[in-house]
């Protein structure tokens, strides 16, 4: 997907059409106390998942399955920026390959 880095768009906050800075908007977050890094530790310790079988995990690691790899794009979402307000928006999210802002 190609982008300009100026758009002129509409600011809701302005309530008409303005300049917009595009950037492409960051993703993730914190992680969780209980995830597989500290998971893993807590069974090396003797603690962790108890129970029978595969500990209530899947027999396969999920990202291993029969679709891994398969998808070629990803989920780009950018954030518009008013050049006037200063208020950002993100816009939707659209699937591609490659994002370019040119
Ligand atoms: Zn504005």
């Amino acid at each position: 997907m190609k982008s300009p880095k100026i758009k002129k768009t509409y600011c809701p906050k302005c309530k008409k059409h303005t300049e917009h800075k595009v950037a492409q908007a960051k993703t993730g977050g914190k992680r969780g106390s209980l995830k597989k890094g500290s998971i893993q530790r807590l069974e090396k310790r003797g603690g962790g998942r108890a129970g029978i079988g595969n500990k209530g995990k899947y027999s396969r690691p999920s990202g291993l399955g029969k679709r891994y790899g398969r998808k070629a794009s990803k989920k780009t979402s950018l954030v518009l920026t008013c050049k006037e307000c200063k208020k950002s928006t993100i816009s939707a999210t659209k699937r591609s390959k490659k994002l370019e802002l040119q």
